[in-house]
């Protein structure tokens, strides 16, 4: 197999290109490095079989050869950034997923989306299942985003549709692990950061919207089987452990051992209230459920963080 990996330098890109080399393949990775790190992929640059290729997929480019899939994980993924680069955003949505189906197209490649459950917004069913809609809104701070991989699951069916090209979507919930930049802004790195610096850990708002964490090797797990499925509608990846923000934090500190307190700060525009995917098409379809609890996940995540942090880095 021959893969194309855009935003191969990022924290489940990185994850994804070690699990595919360890499946035999030959990997291209893509990536501007706006918010991918090059420490993630260090360990591959002498690897024969891995080419690294600093290059905005928002902009056209070729790859020369076969190429069998291609993986479109390219977007800078926290809400701290949709403020920062949210251009940058939008062009990965929708440029970028114009790049990847036309490369698909030219060499017959199928092609895998890294969709989202942003793609509900503000969801009003809980849990969430594909077949909801969404409740989104199109010109608030998380526009950016949520409508850019609304327009990339658009034009993946589309692309589907009437151009022939193999699609596969998933719509990942939450994913944590290590490899995430620990001024990434998400809640994880935040929280565990805090707690190691024995810093007060932010809560934004009351601390009673939920979140349902899953962990990047089950996320791999689950990309995986798709891929090697023939389902060409999308599907959630998530877990049924849906807890609180505030019950997370406090779950963190006793995790890390810290002394750190817990201060509320503002509720962040349009936060999702309640995010609990309905996971039974991936059970269902691909004999998929996650295997990896939240202390487990949490306690190799938190390693992570304490050694990036001893480095001095
Ligand atoms: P990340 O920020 O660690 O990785 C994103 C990578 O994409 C980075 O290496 C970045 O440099 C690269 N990139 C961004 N724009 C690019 C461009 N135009 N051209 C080339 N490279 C570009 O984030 P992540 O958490 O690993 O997310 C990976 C993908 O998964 C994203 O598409 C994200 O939307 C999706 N996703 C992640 C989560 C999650 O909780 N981690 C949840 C839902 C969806
Ligand atoms: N959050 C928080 N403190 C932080 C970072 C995030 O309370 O330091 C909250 C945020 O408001 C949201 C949840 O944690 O309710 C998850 O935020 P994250 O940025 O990780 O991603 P999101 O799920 O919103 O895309």
């Amino acid at each position: 197999m021959r893969a194309v990996v855009t935003g191969g330098a990022g924290f489940l890109g990185s994850h994804l290109v070690d699990f595919l080399r360890g499946q035999g393949a030959e990997v291209l990775v893509l990536d501007n490095f706006i918010t991918g790190q090059r420490r993630n992929i260090a360990h591959l640059v002498s690897d024969p079989h891995v080419q690294i290729r600093e290059h905005d997929a928002s902009y056209p480019f070729d790859v020369d050869g076969p190429v069998d899939i291609v993986f479109h994980l390219a977007s800078a993924a926290s809400p701290a950034d949709f403020a920062r680069i949210p251009i940058e955003v939008l062009r990965a949505g929708s440029f970028a997923t114009h790049n990847c189906l036309e490369l698909c197209e030219r060499k017959g490649a199928t092609f895998f989306l890294a969709s989202t459950s942003e793609v509900y917004g503000d969801p009003l069913e809980h849990p969430q299942s594909e077949s909801y809609w969404g409740h989104v809104n199109s010109v608030g701070p998380r526009a950016c985003y949520d409508e850019a991989k609304r327009y990339a699951e658009a034009v993946s069916v589309t692309y589907r549709d009437h151009k022939g090209v193999q699609v596969r979507i998933a719509r990942f919930f939450n994913t944590y692990g290590p490899r995430m930049r620990l001024e990434d802004g998400r809640v994880v790195p935040n929280f565990i950061r805090q707690a190691l610096r024995g810093e007060p850990l932010t809560v934004y708002g009351d601390g009673r919207q939920t979140r349902s964490f899953g962990y990047y090797r089950d996320i791999i797990d689950g990309i995986w089987r798709l891929v090697n499925s023939s389902f060409q509608e999308p599907v959630n990846l998530g877990t049924h452990e849906e807890r609180t923000i505030l019950a997370f934090a406090h779950a963190v500190i006793s995790a890390t051992g810290s002394q750190s307190s817990i201060v509320h700060m503002p509720a962040a525009v349009d936060d999702p209230q309640q995010r609990h995917p309905d996971i039974s098409r991936a059970n269902f379809i691909l004999n998929w459920y996650p295997q990896t609890s939240l202390e487990e996940g949490l306690r190799e995540t938190i390693d992570y963080f304490r050694s990036v942090l001893d480095s001095g880095e």
